[in-house]
């Protein structure tokens, strides 16, 4: 059966930790490799794609100022592996055989465009996947909240948060085997009960700008897809 899609433009946020693999720390290719698959599987679609990607595989600025950094030096540490790691899926991408561009929040002009939201607007018109890279470009920020500002700014319809798990739980699903997931569940319950969907900075953007996020599982072979299509089990907050 042919997979069929309502979504025009979307953006897909996944951790640092997603291109993890099985090791502690950095990138495993094959996995890059196989998120890159399933963004492929959408653009095949003809959705229009942006992802944004965290650094937490390699550095957090929270855990470098624990040690006595600079929090605001540490958190620059941290937006600059995100570059690394969207350039890493660039480059997974473009051996599938799709157009890409990486945009930075903070100038690099030798390996990546900067951002410049008319022109990322332009790439996705041309069906470009665009990555946009090293956060909002502030410290005290996360790529969660890159995630939902760049997508308000792309008027994307929804973020496609990919975890580990299957959507929001009332409790950790890994370690309680009785915990519910939400269908669906609001900004302001997630924000009540201190759900970990995202920060509660990012929930609150995608509330004040009416963008819904569904949390989906990645791990699910061709999840990113079916959930587009609207099949699989996922949870929308809105
Ligand atoms: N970061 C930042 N501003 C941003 C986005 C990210 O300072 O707008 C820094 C912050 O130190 C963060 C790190 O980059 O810890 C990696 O991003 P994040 O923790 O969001 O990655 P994820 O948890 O999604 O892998």
């Amino acid at each position: 059966t042919e997979a069929r899609t309502t979504y025009k433009r979307v953006l897909l946020k996944i951790s640092g930790e997603a291109l993890m693999g099985d090791q502690a720390y950095g990138l495993h290719p094959p996995t890059v490799q196989r998120i890159a698959r399933e963004v492929q599987s959408v653009h095949e679609l003809g959705v229009e794609i942006c992802m944004v990607i965290g650094g937490g595989n390699i550095f957090r600025g929270l855990s470098g100022s624990a040690q006595g950094m600079e929090r605001s030096t540490a958190d620059y540490m941290g937006m600059l592996a995100t570059v690394m790691n969207a350039l890493a899926m660039q480059s997974a991408l473009e051996g599938l055989g799709i157009h890409t561009r990486v945009q930075s929040a903070i100038p690099m002009d030798t390996v990546s465009e900067p951002y410049i939201r008319r022109r990322a607007v332009r790439h996705l018109e041309k069906k470009r996947v665009v990555i946009f890279a090293a956060g909002t470009g502030n410290p005290y920020f996360t790529t969660d909240t890159a995630a939902t500002l760049r997508a308000s700014e792309m008027h994307c319809e929804a973020i496609f948060k990919g975890t580990k798990v299957d959507g929001v739980y009332d409790k950790d699903p890994k370690k309680f085997p009785d915990a519910k997931r939400y269908d669906k569940i609001t900004y302001d319950d997630v924000l009540q009960q201190h759900l970990a969907v995202m920060d509660a900075s990012a929930i609150a953007l995608a509330r004040d700008n009416s963008l819904p996020i569904v949390v989906f599982s990645l791990d699910e072979p061709g999840g990113f897809r079916g959930i587009l299509a609207g099949q699989g089990t996922y949870t929308i907050v809105r």
